[in-house]
């Protein structure tokens, strides 16, 4: 556990920093397994010279001793702990000298209130440096555990949603579908759905991001599910959408150009091509069926402790895929007044190539 400490001290050294401030919850948690909701990390550039400090509030005394790893030194403190609480517990620097010196906090995170107060209580013994990214960056790469925990989320997440299709569809409204699907997640043992669930029938499927609403699924249509777990901190995300009796020929279309763009892309998916070129794929097969105005999202992204995260895989995902990173393939098409369909893996690159972390099939099936 301490490697993660001696990863991300590497990094902090490349930035020229001296430290790295981390206060953001999935980070903290990756960084340092602890899952109190007030912490903040000290992690220094070199280890084998100056402490790591994790920082937390009286609450989490006896929880903060029992999950950190021992190459923590923990401090608890009484006051604002990105403010007061830091300044009290920064180390003297070597020799005794008045500067931190260069001391980076995440740009993302950290508001404009919080550097302000922050600033004010280093009282100028910091070089405070705004870096963005670093976390997120490690993060990206998953340990086997972590895949291990996100595919358990996500037969977890499979098995609720069969509970729920084979209790039927047709005649019950999309709110009605999302509780079902809750309350089958939460009695299956995850702490709660990585999302709001989207439930969306007929013309209502063309919104990507559909809020549930209170009218029944009707018999002859398409209705899209996009749902997840978390279990044991790490998310799950799968999108499946069936029909609800015999459809007409644009959504048998429709769906068979989804499933396949959602199929070659997952076939070209491996370590090596950046996510923008995986997103290509995909769209060059939309675009070619004529739909190409109609996929107005990106192909996928990263899932973990949080349900987006690194890396992207769209047009904007100039990064190379590495082995062990976890994302979504998840092409859709959206038909404003008529239909929506789109089909959704969560997957773990290998050396070679890509496998399913989730296990429910793509054929187009009709369910009532
Ligand atoms: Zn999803
Ligand atoms: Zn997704």
């Amino acid at each position: 556990m301490g490697r993660r400490i001696e990863t991300l001290a590497t990094l902090i050294a490349e930035q020229s920093l001296d430290w790295l401030i981390v206060s953001e919850p999935s980070n903290l948690r990756w960084l340092t397994d602890f899952t109190g909701s007030n912490a903040v990390a000290l992690c220094p550039a070199d280890p084998g010279r100056s402490p790591a400090l994790l920082l937390t509030d009286f609450r989490y005394t006896e929880q903060v001793e029992a999950q950190a790893p021992s190459a923590w030194q923990i401090e608890i403190s009484k006051h604002d702990l990105l403010g007061a609480g830091l300044a009290e517990k920064f180390p003297v620097p070597d020799g005794g000298g008045e500067s931190y010196g260069r001391v980076g906090f995440d740009s993302g995170h950290v508001t404009v209130a919080q550097l302000e107060a922050l600033d004010k209580a280093l009282d100028g013994r910091a070089d405070l440096v705004p870096v963005g990214g670093i976390l997120e960056q490690l993060r990206a790469v998953k340990s086997a555990g972590e895949v291990e925990k996100i595919r358990a989320a996500a037969l977890l997440a499979d098995e609720a949603m069969l509970e729920v299709l084979d209790q039927g569809l047709v005649g019950r409204t999309e709110i009605e579908l999302a509780l079902a699907l809750e309350l089958a997640i939460r009695s299956r043992g995850a702490q709660e759905l990585s999302f709001p669930p989207i439930v969306a029938a007929g013309a209502h499927g063309a919104l990507p991001h559909a809020e549930p609403r209170d009218i029944a699924v009707e018999a002859g249509e398409l209705v899209t599910f996009d749902w997840g777990a978390r279990l044991d901190g790490y998310c799950s995300d799968c999108t499946r959408t069936w029909a609800t009796g015999p459809v007409g020929d644009l959504e048998t279309e429709v769906y068979d150009t989804v499933l396949r763009a959602q199929e070659e892309a997952v076939e070209a998916l491996r370590p090596g091509p950046s996510g923008a070129e995986i997103d290509r794929v995909a769209r060059g097969v939309i675009e070619q069926a004529g739909f190409g105005e109609n996929f107005g999202h990106g192909l996928g992204h990263g899932v973990g402790l949080d349900i987006h995260e690194a890396p992207k895989l769209s047009r904007t995902g100039d990064q190379p895929l590495l082995e062990g990173m976890v994302v979504t393939v998840e092409p859709g098409i959206y038909l404003p007044g008529k239909c929506g369909v789109r089909i959704e893996d969560v997957l773990v690159l290998t050396a070679d190539g890509s496998e399913p972390l989730n296990g429910l099939d793509k054929q187009f099936r009709q369910v009532s």
